[in-house]
Parts: structure tokens; C-alpha cells; sequence
């Protein structure tokens, strides 16, 4: 049932007067530096941030034997992170609504060369509506929102008539393991709301990714002999080129996947980090490219990664040298499928409404060709995964920034959304 007009009127005036609260908290997480293996601290404040509020909170490590047999598992390698999951679990006086799972991973890109940005990167700063920070947009505005929603909502002596379970997670920008070890702890919710910065629309669908790294060996010569060495980097532009094919054969494609008809370019290819060779004077012995591509939704990452096996596989042939000594090929990373969130779900309907009361907008949806961490509600829970959030810019770019007025929109939708889905009940009775 729609909510009460004068209910709906109370709750936005609270989400907005608590609006400059609800900034600082961002700044808060903001400032932790929370690149990969290093979110520790954060979620530490984090769990603190729970416990302040009276939910039963939980903390706990990823399983990786677990993670390992699950299929939406990616590997876990020396690189991933060991820091905690935390959790917090609002339950009501009388459960009289539906659950909900919202969830922001606390993980953040590196944030390259600091002369690249216009100032420090994990010292938050304000510039008219724009809030900048590594981070801040993608996703620790989102992240402060879910206790925003809270505040708002007891602030007016209320709080949700359902068991509401707050996740935050890490690894989500490398293996989306920590949204995969939620589900294998066993929480569980009739939807899930990630608030991503998605530009104020709702996901419909999104690719799958997958990591790997090429290994490409050379033969070491001086260089006064390099006609009968190898050169390692010069080879694997050759294995560039080939996988440059693979990811305009897998856009030429588009047309079989629904929903990325009209894509213009769905899967992107990231050739993201280079390293070899040993000296100036040497010819490099070796060289290593690790890569992201996307996948469709619908296609196994496993049948994909033998896609790319066989395109370096056959770059290698063509090459004297390196069909005798054929480069490596390992999954370091994501190995996810991407997934499409079905119109018509009561959810969906929810969320529009809250969108619409909040924004005076309908809402729209839109198509990502990125890794969200919806796809483990969406693919193993099979519930309504709900991706939303606020307008940004430079994502996982330098001066990083989202817009507070949209923010201030977003987190009115949440409190909407989750006092509709959720109901709401008195404080104390
Ligand atoms: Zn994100």
C-alpha cells in the first residue's frame, strides 16, 4: 500500500534535516584510504557505526574454500583482501512488513598519481553541490545513506517493522567475493537496495567481468645481439592485438543479448597494468598485461576464459618464437556473471514510487557494462536486486565527485522505499 501522504511529507524533512549529518559520516569513511587489503580501520568505524545504533552486528572473514566451490566464486589470490565483512541486523518489536538487505562495500580503486588530481584524494572537500574524494561517489555516499535512512526514520520516532540487514563489504572492485560471502553466511531478504552511483536510475541489467593476466616470455640478449633474442614487451603487443579482435568479436554479438541491443559498446576491454623486462640494455625476458573484459549475461565466465585462452593461444602461433614458448594465461580475479533484474516485481514498483514522491520524476533504468555486486542477489538469491544511487562524476578517475543535492534526492528514495517495503512501527510502543 502507497504511504500516507502526510507520512511520506514528514519523512523527506527528516532525511533532509539530517542531510549535513548524514556528509560528515561520508567524510568520515571517505578519509579512510580504503584501497584494496586496507579496509580494516573502516570497517572497524563501521561496525561502531552499527553497535551505536543498537543492531546485533556481525564480523567475520571470507571463506575461500567456500567461495572456491560456489560458481559465482572468483579465485582468491595473494592480493585479495583479509579484512573483515561487517554487519548489522535491525530487527523489529513486530515483524509486520518484508525484509531487506542494503549493502555498500567500503573497497576503493587506487587512486593514481596524486599530481592528477586537483587535491588529496582521501581528504574530502566540498565544491558547491560537487563532493569530491576517491571513493566518496562510488561508494561511500551510498554506504552513509543506509544509516542515514535510519536516523531520518528515528528521528520522527520511527523505525522499520521488518528485519532490515545492513552489509558492508569489500572486494567488490576486484572479485565481488564479499557480496558472494554474505549469501554463504546465510543472510538472506525478499529484496536487496545497493545505492551505487547510477545516475538516479535503476539498473536492468549488467555485464559480467572477468580478470586475467598474460605472461609472455622472451629470450634475454644483450642488445648489441638483439636479432637473436626475444623481446617479451614488444611481443605481446602482438597478443594485444588479439585479444583487441576477441572484444570486437564479443561487441559485434550484442544483438543476441537482450538488453544490450543498443549498447553501444558493451564489452570493453581494459588492458589495466603492464610489467617486464629487468634492464635498459637487456631485451626484457619477460612481460605480464593484467586485463578486465565483460561478459554478457547468460554466459558462463568459465566457457569466456577459454575464449581467451584460445585467442592468446592463436596470436602465439603466429609467432616463431612464441608458438614454441606460448604465454601463460591465469584468472586473478572477477570471474562473474553479469544479470538482468525482472520488470514487474512488487520491489521495482516500491522503489518507482519512492523515486517519484522524492524526485517528482518517473524513474528510469538503464543498461551498465560493469560489475555490480546485485548479480549474487539476483543470480543465487533470486530476489529483486535493486542497483540505485546518485549522480556522479570520475569514477575510478582523478576528482572523483557526486552531486549532494542528488544524494540529498536519493537517500529521500531510500527512506520512502524502505518505510513502504519494510512498514514502519514505533520506536517504543
Ligand atoms: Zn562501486
Amino acid at each position: 500500500m502507497p504511504l500516507d501522504a502526510a507520512l511520506a511529507a514528514r519523512i523527506v524533512q527528516a532525511v533532509d534535516a539530517g542531510f549535513e549529518r548524514q556528509m560528515d559520516l561520508t567524510a568520515d569513511l571517505v578519509r579512510f584510504a580504503t584501497t584494496r587489503g586496507r579496509e580494516h580501520a573502516c570497517q572497524d568505524y563501521v561496525l561502531a557505526a552499527m553497535q551505536q545504533r543498537g543492531w546485533a552486528t556481525e564480523r567475520f572473514a571470507m571463506d575461500s574454500a567456500a567461495i572456491a566451490r560456489h560458481p559465482g566464486g572468483s579465485p582468491v589470490t595473494a592480493d585479495h583482501s583479509d579484512a573483515p565483512i561487517v554487519v548489522g541486523i535491525h530487527r523489529p518489536r513486530e515483524e509486520t512488513g518484508r525484509s531487506l538487505i542494503l549493502q555498500s562495500h567500503v573497497d576503493v580503486v587506487p587512486a593514481g598519481p596524486r599530481e592528477l588530481w586537483s587535491r588529496d584524494p582521501f581528504e574530502p572537500h566540498r565544491d558547491g553541490d560537487w563532493f569530491y574524494g576517491r571513493g566518496g561517489a562510488d561508494m561511500k555516499a551510498g554506504h552513509a545513506a543506509m544509516f542515514a535512512v535510519f536516523d531520518a526514520l528515528a528521528a520522527i520516532g520511527l523505525q522499520p517493522a521488518a528485519t532490515l540487514t545492513v552489509q558492508s563489504v569489500v572486494e567488490e572492485e576486484s572479485t565481488g567475493n564479499g557480496a558472494l560471502q554474505c549469501h554463504l553466511r546465510g543472510y538472506r531478504a525478499e529484496a536487496v537496495l545497493i545505492p551505487e552511483p547510477e545516475d538516479e536510475k535503476l539498473i536492468r541489467a549488467n555485464t559480467g567481468v572477468v580478470w586475467f593476466r598474460v605472461e609472455v616470455a622472451g629470450l634475454p640478449v644483450h642488445v648489441s645481439q638483439a636479432g637473436t633474442g626475444q623481446n617479451a614487451i614488444e611481443a605481446t603487443q602482438g597478443v594485444i592485438r588479439a585479444l583487441r579482435e576477441l572484444e570486437a568479436r564479443w561487441n559485434a554479438k550484442r544483438a543476441d543479448f537482450r538488453h544490450f541491443e543498443d549498447i553501444d559498446h558493451p564489452i570493453n576491454l581494459n588492458i589495466g597494468m603492464i610489467e617486464g623486462g629487468d634492464w635498459a640494455s637487456s631485451v626484457p625476458a619477460w612481460c605480464a598485461i593484467d586485463c578486465r573484459i565483460a561478459i554478457y549475461p547468460g554466459e558462463r565466465p568459465e566457457t569466456m576464459q577459454r575464449a581467451i585462452e584460445e585467442a592468446v593461444t592463436l596470436a602465439a602461433r603466429a609467432d616463431r618464437f612464441l608458438a614454441n614458448n606460448p604465454p601463460r594465461v591465469t584468472f586473478t580475479g572477477f570471474t562473474t556473471e553479469g544479470y538482468a533484474l525482472e520488470p514487474g516485481s512488487e520491489a521495482e514498483a516500491v522503489l518507482a514510487r519512492a523515486h517519484e514522491t522524492a524526485t517528482g520524476e518517473p524513474l528510469q533504468d538503464l543498461v551498465t557494462p560493469g560489475y555490480l555486486d546485485t548479480r549474487v542477489y539476483a543470480l543465487y538469491d533470486r530476489i529483486p536486486a535493486l542497483c540505485y544511487g546518485p549522480i556522479s562524476e570520475n569514477i575510478h578517475g582523478f576528482d572523483e565527485r557526486f552531486s549532494m543535492a542528488s544524494m540529498r534526492r536519493v537517500t529521500r528514495t531510500m527512506a520512502l522505499f524502505v518505510a513502504e517495503w519494510c512498514g514502519v512501527e514505533p520506536i517504543r510502543p
